[in-house]
Formats: structure tokens, C-alpha cells, sequence
């Protein structure tokens, strides 16, 4: 069977995945649900304990909150007890738990499910459905991230789509993806913004095109902003003002809560289209055995008033972005799309006062990404694959922690990827027998703030070596020592890898050489730790 337009782009979505495939050259949408183009990023458990995929799942999200998960990719990748987790638990309406290995998991029913298995229900259902529309086995998958995602997060998204029966050739960036969607043949030469404000992350990147290389220059962003944060300060001001009126807090009730957002989600889509709505709720609480209902109008203004600063912040980004290589909003050849959330009309009002431009027609902001994916995959599976160039860089400072808290950065922003540093190994503390590194990924000065990757302990013997920290095309960290008699090992650092995880493969490593010794004592550990990816996948 003819294997070409069998490559999948999915772009898995805060709210909605959606996927495309390539035929003779034209990236074209896969329906997925219902008809429609994309399917809800939603899994459930419904009330006779079946698994629920999609449409479905998003129907019972009133009536069974509690055993609903949505924004899976805003959990996915992140332990559980980092600050961003632990706020998510105040507006999710089901239960976030930690996982196995100190992972953010979630509970449906009885069960705890890590979000690489949530997120892999939505991929499989994916999978099917477009096997079922290509008519023949998919197998291989390009999977779009934002670009500010970390490296547990990448390597989740990847464990996502292992344990969904797809090969995952490559993770792209979403706007890289979509520069593709836009650029990919067109012989272009300018410098591009993408601008991304999606259902719960935002992500700005500059483009260079020449031809079919496609450059990153800088990116920046907030995984912490999103389409649901208008929700939520629409959410705000419905809860507020029924306090107002009738001194009762809706938010003890987990149903009415879901019913508010779920309606001021669509007032806020609505009005992008027209002036004015309401936002009716009949009987959302009782009171004295008297029914109490939502009814409230809300102009397009009120919402621009509510939710401005939200958008200023995305320009603001914009700045510290082109700041940070000298270039002027002027510079910029063409602004391009992508996210539900950016198609606000006081989102697109603000992109032509700040870059003195509307923003880009023609290219479909929920379908670009997808598409973008999808032409990579068909040009990586081409003998000419020499064809497209990708440069991208690296969003998120990767480091170590140094004494008294602080993270000594190793890899910069916006490093160009793949990219390597190398430094000489430490000595050990005093005392300690063995180098101690912990590694963390994000913007801050301070280890706390910032994500941690995993911890890497290396023989004192081996103080003054080189060590490189290396970043593959996919944004994926490894970590080499220089010990030229035994030759360089890696270690890959992935999701799972906790301090207790890298703990049980060290003792498993030691059990081993012991064997293969035949002693008691393990012999000195020769470069780094072994290979400890994948210890917990089992
Ligand atoms: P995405 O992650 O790209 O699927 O973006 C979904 C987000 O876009 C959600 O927060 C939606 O509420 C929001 N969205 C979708 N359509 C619109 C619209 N017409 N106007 C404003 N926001 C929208």
C-alpha cells in the first residue's frame, strides 16, 4: 500500500486535536468528530463506567464533572507539586492527583490515569478515525508542542503518542508548524510573527523564510495564558455580580460552575461575531425553595474591558521577543494567526496598531498547525527531505541548580537547535564521593520557579571532564561525559525520571555490573550514569 499521505500532523490541542495528511502535495484536514474538523481534547468516564473519547466526552461535561478531564496539555509533562499544578487543582473540576512518579495524574472514577494515558485516548481515537477516512493502517505521526513546552513535556507528548500505537517521527513546534502552513513552497523571503493565543497557552515566535529554510530567531511566551483565562474573568464577573444580588457563592457548586463557564466560553465566542449577548441560566441555584436564575448581559465592550490587560500582556511578550534581536514591530513582514482565542476582534484590532498590518488572511488558525505538521511529515518522508530546513531555538533556559538556590543557565533562550555546550565537571562537595547536578528548564534566576528535569550524579573520580548538554532537533536534552577510554554515555533525561526513579536505576545499574563483575563491589561507574530513560513506562 502506498505509504505516502499516511503520515499523520496532529495538533493536539488544549480544547481540540485536530489532524491532517498530505496528498499530492496539499495538506487536507481529517474530519474527526461528528463531521466537524476537530475533535474535543476530552476524556471521560461515563456513569456506566465506559471510557469516553471526544464529542462525547465534552457532552457529559455538565452532568459528570467530576469524571470529565479537559486541558489535559496544560498538565501533561508537569510534576505534581510544581505551583502551576496546584493552582490548575482550584479551577479543574475534577481531581488532579500525583501520579507514580511524582507526576501530575488525574482520577476518573476509582483510577488514576498519568496524562500521557489521557492524552494517548485522544490520540488512538485519532488514529482511528483517520485510518478509518485514509482507508489503511496510520502509523507514523508528526505532533505539534508549544514552543515554550520543557523536555518532560515533550518526551510526555511522545510517551502519549508510543502508548497510542504511533511512531512519533518528530515533535514540532506549533509555530514552526504553522510557518509551514503558510510558507512551505512559496518561495518567501521575510521576517515573520506567529502569533498563538490558544485555549491555554500563548506563544509569539519570529520567523525568518528563505525559500524552504525556516528559521526561528526568537520565541517567547506564557504557558500560563490562554483562552481560558478570558473564560475565567468572565466567569469572575458572572460569580460576582450574583453575589451581588443575592449574597450566595455559586462556586460551592461544582454543576452551576461548569454550567457558568461553559456559558460564558460561548458568550466570549459569540461575541466575536456580534455586539451584544446574554448569558442566560435558568435554575442554577435554589434558595428557600425558590429558583434562582443567571440572566445577564454582556457587550463585546464589557468583555474588552474585563479581559484587556490579558491582551496587552501578549504584546507585551511580543516586545521582550523583538527586543531581544533588535527588530522593530515595523520590521515584521507578516503577522500570522494561530489559537481560537486570537481571533478576538480586540486581539486583531491591537495586531494592526502594533505591527501597523492586519494580521494575515488565508491561513485558518485552528488548522494551520496541523497542516504545517503534516507537510513536514510528507517532507521527512521524502528522499529530497534536503528539501525543508527547520532552524529552530530553544525557548526556555535549560541549567543547574548552583549554591543558595540559584539556577546557573547552561543552554540560553533561544539557543539555535540542535545545539551543544560543554563546561568542565565541578569537584565534588566536601566529603561527597560523587558530583551532584540538578537540572532545571525555565526562566527564572531561582531553581524553585523553575521546572526540574532530573538529577544527575557522576563519579567525583571525574571532576574536571568535559560534560555537554546536548539538544536534539526535537528540543530533547541529553547529557554526555567525556571519559575517552569507555567512550561518551548518554543519558537521556525523560518525563518520569525523579530523584527516586534515577535512584532505582542506579541500584538496578550497580546489580548489574555487579554480575557482570562477578564481585561483590561495584566497580567505579565509568561516565555518567547509564541510560535511564523509560524506567517507569514498563
Ligand atoms: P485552541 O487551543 O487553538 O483550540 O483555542 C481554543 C480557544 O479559542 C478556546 O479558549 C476558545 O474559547 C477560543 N475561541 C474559539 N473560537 C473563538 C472565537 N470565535 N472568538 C474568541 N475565542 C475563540
Amino acid at each position: 500500500m502506498d505509504n505516502r499521505g499516511r503520515i499523520l500532523g496532529i495538533d493536539l490541542g488544549t480544547t481540540n486535536t485536530c489532524v491532517a495528511h498530505v496528498r499530492n502535495h496539499v495538506a487536507k484536514m481529517v474530519p474527526t468528530d461528528r463531521g466537524g474538523l476537530t475533535l474535543p481534547s476530552v476524556v471521560a468516564l461515563s456513569a456506566r463506567g465506559e471510557l469516553l473519547v471526544g464529542g462525547v466526552a465534552k457532552d457529559q461535561i455538565l452532568t459528570n464533572p467530576r469524571n470529565t478531564i479537559y486541558g489535559a496539555k496544560r498538565l501533561i509533562g508537569r510534576p505534581f507539586q510544581s505551583r502551576i499544578v496546584q493552582e490548575l487543582r482550584d479551577h479543574f473540576t475534577y481531581d488532579i492527583v500525583a501520579g507514580p512518579g511524582g507526576e501530575a495524574a488525574v482520577k476518573l472514577g476509582e483510577k488514576v490515569y498519568t496524562l500521557p494515558q489521557i492524552s494517548s485516548l485522544v490520540l488512538a481515537q485519532v488514529k482511528t478515525v483517520s485510518e478509518q477516512f485514509l482507508g489503511g493502517e496510520v502509523r507514523e505521526a508528526i505532533i505539534s508542542v508549544p514552543a515554550y513546552y520543557n523536555d518532560n513535556q515533550r518526551n510526555a507528548v511522545k510517551e502519549a503518542g508510543r502508548l497510542a500505537g504511533l511512531e512519533v517521527k518528530r515533535i514540532v513546534n506549533e509555530p514552526t508548524a504553522a510557518a509551514l502552513a503558510y510558507g512551505f513552497n512559496r518561495g518567501l523571503d521575510q521576517t515573520i510573527l506567529v502569533y498563538d493565543l490558544g485555549g491555554g497557552t500563548f506563544d509569539v515566535s519570529v520567523m525568518k523564510l528563505h525559500g524552504n529554510v525556516f528559521e526561528v530567531v526568537a520565541t517567547g511566551g506564557d504557558t500560563f495564558l490562554g483562552g481560558v483565562d478570558f473564560d475565567n474573568r468572565i466567569v469572575d464577573h458572572v460569580l460576582e455580580e450574583f453575589r451581588r444580588e443575592h449574597k450566595i457563592d455559586l462556586r460551592q457548586s461544582p454543576i452551576a460552575m461548569q454550567r457558568i463557564k461553559t456559558a460564558s466560553e460561548a458568550a466570549k465566542i459569540d461575541l466575536t461575531l456580534i455586539p451584544n449577548v446574554v448569558i442566560e441560566l435558568p435554575f442554577i441555584e435554589e434558595h428557600r425553595g425558590r429558583p434562582l436564575d443567571v440572566r445577564m448581559p454582556l457587550s463585546r465592550e464589557l468583555l474588552e474591558r474585563l479581559t484587556s490587560d490579558l491582551v496587552d500582556r501578549t504584546f507585551e511578550i511580543c516586545d521582550q521577543v523583538l527586543a531581544s534581536k533588535g527588530i522593530s514591530p515595523r520590521a515584521i513582514g507578516e503577522v500570522i494567526l494561530v489559537g481560537g482565542q486570537s481571533r478576538m476582534p480586540l486581539v486583531q484590532q491591537k495586531i494592526r496598531d502594533h505591527f501597523g498590518r492586519p494580521a494575515r488572511k488565508g491561513v485558518h488558525p485552528d488548522e494551520c498547525v496541523a497542516q504545517g505538521a503534516a507537510l513536514l511529515g510528507d517532507a521527512l518522508g521524502q528522499s529530497d527531505s534536503g528539501a525543508l530546513t527547520l532552524v529552530d531555538v530553544l525557548s526556555m533556559p535549560i541549567g543547574i541548580g548552583a549554591g543558595g538556590g540559584r539556577f546557573r543557565r547552561i543552554l540560553d533562550r533561544n539557543s539555535s537547535i540542535p545545539s551543544s555546550r560543554s563546561f568542565r565537571l565541578p569537584a565534588p562537595r566536601p566529603g561527597a564521593s560523587q558530583i551532584v547536578m540538578d537540572i532545571f528548564q525555565g526562566d527564572s534566576d531561582e531553581v524553585v520557579d523553575n521546572e526540574y528535569l532530573g538529577t544527575l550524579r557522576i563519579d567525583g573520580a571525574l571532576a574536571g571532564r568535559k560534560i555537554d548538554f546536548k539538544l536534539s532537533e526535537e528540543c530533547l536534552l541529553s547529557v554526555v561525559v567525556d571519559v575517552p577510554e569507555q567512550g561518551p554515555s548518554p543519558v537521556e533525561l525523560a518525563t518520569r525520571d525523579t530523584p527516586e526513579a534515577i535512584k532505582a536505576a542506579l541500584a538496578q545499574d550497580d546489580l548489574r555490573r555487579r554480575q557482570e563483575h562477578g564481585t561483590h563491589e561495584a566497580p567505579p561507574r565509568g561516565g555518567i550514569l547509564s541510560s535511564i530513560r523509560r524506567i517507569w513506562s514498563g
